[in-house]
């Protein structure tokens, strides 16, 4: 199957960018949100990425002139998904939810579509089921920011075709990302799971007064080679990803390990959500 029409499910941090991401590899992109907010900074983050990228040799002429061309921002799942090839939702980290947009979806979107999820830990086998197609729903994971991460994770879950992660591994490489293929279903993935190791470690050593933020993240950094520390990283994924992802864990085995740990408990309850918010673990606020 041939894909090329593209909808995004949600204009936020992650499916601005995916619906960019779309329409700058010469896909046809459609992105659609239930904030008119939200779409309207979705806008402006493209009217400013495109210049910056322009500037500095990144994109031509050409690709800006067909994202202008081809990246609908609209307001209704009917207007973005009735002529997709294929649809990534990156809506809220919420089962509800995505089952919703994905009962609503399998009635708009063609019977061909692939309905891929962004979602950062929520397997696909617990969303196919809202849909009359789960051979066509997976899991395809980017990395913030989307734009710029290769790393791409395509999960192949028990209910789903060889024919729908090989399509879906095509569309990632056509956006120049590296993409890894997940022969079994494992709550986070490969790289959440590895993540969540060094975060949770990382917040109990701050949690019993061992060492500073600013002191562990330079330590990682120094001795890792990693380009960020983890409360960096945790400041840019959202604070409130983290907390919500944590409760849901923990609501789902019952085991106190998988609480959210005090620091991020109280960023979460403060609203300090990270650098979306000006606050996290850093203050962006006097930068
Ligand atoms: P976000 O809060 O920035 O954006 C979510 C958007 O979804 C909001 O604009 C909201 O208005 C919209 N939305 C909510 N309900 C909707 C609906 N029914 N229809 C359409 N739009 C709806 O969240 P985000 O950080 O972009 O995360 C989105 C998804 O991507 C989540 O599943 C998350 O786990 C996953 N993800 C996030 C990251 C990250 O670093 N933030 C990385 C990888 C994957």
């Amino acid at each position: 199957m041939k894909i090329k029409t593209i909808c995004v499910v949600g204009a936020g941090l992650m499916g601005q960018q995916l619906a960019l991401l779309a329409a700058v590899s010469g896909f046809e992109a459609y992105c659609a949100d239930t904030s008119p907010e939200a779409l309207k900074k979705a806008e402006e983050f493209v009217a400013g990425w495109l210049p910056k990228q322009k500037a500095k040799g990144k994109i031509t002429d050409e690709q800006i002139e067909h994202v202008n061309k081809s990246l609908h921002f609209v307001g209704t799942l009917e207007e973005a998904a009735k002529n997709a090839d294929m649809v990534i939702e990156a809506a809220v980290e919420n089962l509800a939810i995505k089952r919703s947009i994905f009962a609503q979806l399998d009635k708009i979107a063609p019977p061909h579509a692939i309905l891929a999820t962004n979602s950062s830990y929520l397997v696909s086998s617990k969303i196919a089921d809202a849909t009359a197609r789960p051979d066509k729903v997976l899991n395809m994971h980017f990395f913030n920011p989307a734009l710029v991460m290769k790393t791409v994770e395509v999960v192949q879950g028990p209910h789903v075709s060889d024919e729908t992660v090989d399509a879906v591994v095509e569309v990632a490489r056509a956006f120049g990302k590296n993409p890894a293929r997940v022969k079994k279903e494992i709550y986070g993935f490969l790289c959440n799971r590895i993540f969540s190791v060094l975060t949770k470690e990382a917040c109990y050593l701050l949690d019993q007064g061992i060492a500073s933020i600013e002191d562990i993240d330079t330590a990682v950094k120094g001795a890792f080679g990693h380009p960020m520390g983890p409360f960096e990283l945790l400041d840019m994924t959202g604070v409130d990803l983290e907390y919500n992802l944590g409760m849901e864990r923990f609501r789902e085995t019952g085991n106190l390990a998988d609480r959210p740990s005090p620091s991020l408990t109280e960023r979460f309850g403060r609203g300090d959500y990270g650098r979306k918010t000006g606050k996290g673990y850093y203050d962006y606020t006097k930068k």
